[in-house]
């Protein structure tokens, strides 16, 4: 795979993210942060919270924009009404390029075509789609509320509503309970062809991620209970290996641990900024932002966001400071976790520190071993040292 970015075609303008906290009910496996108390009162309360938090932040945050990301939460479960009034306040605070990327999330339950026209209409060019698995007994033990065949539905309308950059978010490495794994089917082999089969849609982008097992989730209950055996570290590489020689096997550029693009257009220009310290304005409960060196993040609880922004506060839970130290282990952590890699001459400059001699031997070792290579400028990990990414920052 060549993948052919440079210094010079990283993105520099800021990214803004507006966290929808709603979701009808929660699924199994998710932490994020959502309340299922989507009444229209509660969510007219978010909103008029919302535009002021817009309007307590501008003068911190005069940048142009080149990214609008909805997420959440579900923000597709808000009316077209409610989602326009957000992205009016959202333009009229602050300056967004012409070409920016705009994306909304969107889950499959309750979309029809005009609202997905109505979606696009409101400026909207790029969908996020949750789909998580094209198998309803897949969807059902995630605690999805769509079917499989609503999935793919949506799939459809976006392209008729006029959706030309798609992404869709699946979910790989489910545990040995479902019955086709009990019947002695391959579920390496089932993840392989429902994959096979998101890819017959051609979306330019695609998110696949690893089931995690992340706390105060029913899985991870049922985890400790013993009612379900995870995948063995072996079995999670061989999924994550299969899953990247199969993407690239069709076009698609593996750029990020989780993320794939169809060529290097529809990379996601947002969540890039995430990746290499780009400044990242988050609004809403628990969203996070990052800039100059600082991050900081908003209460994790709608009720305590809108009651701090009525009392003309803004709604920060925390933040930290990250030192040189600090900015140096999450460069190197970020950049394994991407194709890219990490710009050996721009690091040096930075840390001081020369990746390819200090520690004497350690890169060579792993470029030997397979897991980074030398492209130019770049130290690069290789597919499988994107499988092992997080060590792999560790070791310096
Ligand atoms: S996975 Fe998405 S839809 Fe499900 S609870 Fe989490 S945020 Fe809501």
């Amino acid at each position: 795979m060549n993948l052919t970015l440079s210094p010079t075609t990283t993105p520099q303008r800021a990214g803004l993210y507006i966290h929808i906290p709603f979701c009808r009910k929660k699924c199994h496996y998710c932490d994020f942060y959502s309340t299922a108390a989507a009444t229209k009162g509660r969510i007219d309360e978010f909103i008029a919270a919302l535009r002021q938090e817009m309007e307590l932040q501008r003068s911190f945050w005069p940048d142009e924009y080149d990214t609008l990301y909805l997420g959440g939460g579900t923000p597709s479960l808000l009316s077209l009404d409610q989602l326009a009034e957000i992205i009016d306040t959202v333009r009229k605070t602050f300056p967004l390029t012409q070409d920016a990327e705009q994306t909304i999330e969107a889950n499959p339950d309750d979309i029809t075509l005009d609202y997905l026209r109505g979606v696009r209409s409101l400026g909207f060019n790029r969908l996020s789609l949750g789909l998580q698995s094209l198998r309803d007994e897949n969807l059902i033990w995630l605690g999805r509320r769509h079917k499989a065949t609503q999935g793919l539905w949506t799939i459809e309308a976006a392209r008729q509503a006029g959706f030309n950059n798609l992404s869709l978010d699946l979910i790989f490495g489910l545990p040995e309970r479902l019955p086709a794994a009990r019947q002695g089917q391959n579920s390496l082999s089932l993840w392989l062809w429902e994959l096979d089969e998101a890819i017959c849609y051609e979306p330019e982008h695609l998110s696949c991620y690893q089931l995690s097992y992340e706390p105060h989730t029913l899985i991870m209950r049922q985890k400790q209970q013993g009612l379900i055996q995870p995948l063995t570290e072996a079995e999670e590489a061989d999924y994550f290996l299969e899953t990247s020689a199969l993407l690239e096997s069709r076009g698609y550029l593996h750029y990020e641990v989780s993320n794939f693009s169809r060529g290097g257009k529809w990379l996601s220009r947002h969540n890039q900024k995430y990746w290499q310290h780009i400044p990242y304005l988050g609004l809403g409960p628990s969203a996070h932002s990052f800039a100059r060196g600082r991050r900081y993040w908003n209460h994790r609880s709608l009720s305590l966001y809108c009651q701090t922004l009525k009392q003309g506060s803004l709604p920060i839970a925390g933040e930290e400071i990250l030192g040189p130290e600090e900015l140096r282990l999450e460069t190197l952590y970020l950049g394994f976790r991407t194709r890219q890699g990490i710009h050996l001459t721009e690091f040096c400059r930075r840390f001081g520190q020369n990746l390819l001699s200090d520690p004497p031997g350690l890169a060579n070792r792993l470029i030997d071993e397979g897991k980074l290579e030398v492209r130019g400028e770049w130290l690069c990990p290789t597919r499988q040292g994107l499988a092992i990414a997080d060590a792999l920052a560790l070791m310096w």
